[in-house]
């Protein structure tokens, strides 16, 4: 048993880097809660995005965050979420909401509200958090904090989905185009106001690029034995 007082693998970095698939292996193999604050800000954008609210207007975005019900199944073997009971595991991965959520979540009261959710959902024992500001805002006192990144061209590969297969003539003019909504997201998620993203001081770098997800993995382990967070 740990004597460790945080019980949190904190993972961050921008889309594409992979945290999805290395936190959702971590917490399956630690047997933890796995929490995709990812997931919490895009149905925050939903609701947003439903209600017709602009996103200028920061206010009404934040009055609506906080009249909605959201909530988040942290099994890493099925990751939910719901919004007001809905699950809207799907749609919160659709063109529209990825557009609009950078507005949503530079607002420092939807922030606020979202961050206390995520605190309550690492609870106390045992979770791998992935996001933007996990190792400088949400848990800062994470034993283990990982900035995970890669190249753009490999991240909008793989946003893509081609990682793997090689990119086609034409499908390569959907990589530019992901490429062009990733750099987008990164420099207003990098450059706003309220816990910007950003690598924490102390977090060990990794490159997705140069390490497969089970290496990755492996690594973050070591970490997390190193600190005494697990056996
Ligand atoms: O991780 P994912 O790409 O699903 O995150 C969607 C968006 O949510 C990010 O582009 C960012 O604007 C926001 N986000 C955030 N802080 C986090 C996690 C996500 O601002 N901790």
């Amino acid at each position: 048993m740990s004597t460790t007082a945080t019980r949190v693998i904190a993972l961050d970095g921008p889309s594409g880097s992979g945290k999805s698939t290395v936190a959702r292996r971590l917490a399956g193999r630690l047997g933890w809660r796995y929490v995709d604050t990812g997931a919490i800000y895009r149905a925050a954008t939903l609701a947003v995005l439903r209600r017709g609210v602009d996103l200028a207007d920061d206010e009404a975005i934040a009055a609506t965050v906080a009249g909605v019900r959201l909530e988040l199944s942290t099994d890493p073997a099925r990751p939910t979420t719901l919004l007001d009971g809905e699950d809207v595991s799907t749609l919160i991965r659709s063109p529209a909401v990825t557009a609009a959520v950078s507005a949503v979540s530079a607002v420092p009261a939807v922030r606020a509200r979202l961050v206390g959710l995520q605190r309550e959902l690492a609870g106390q024992d045992g979770a791998v958090l992935e996001g933007r500001d996990i190792g400088t805002t949400v848990v800062p006192d994470a034993p283990v904090k990982v900035f995970l990144d890669a190249s753009p061209e490999i991240r909008a590969g793989r946003r893509a989905g081609d990682a793997d297969t090689g990119v086609t003539a034409a499908e390569g003019n959907l990589v530019d185009r992901v490429a062009t909504d990733l750099a987008r997201r990164d420099s207003l998620d990098s450059s706003r106001a309220t816990s910007p993203l950003v690598a924490a001081d102390d977090a060990v770098h990794l490159d997705s690029g140069d390490l497969d997800a089970d290496a990755v993995v492996e690594r973050v382990l070591g970490l997390a034995r190193a600190a005494g967070l697990v056996a």
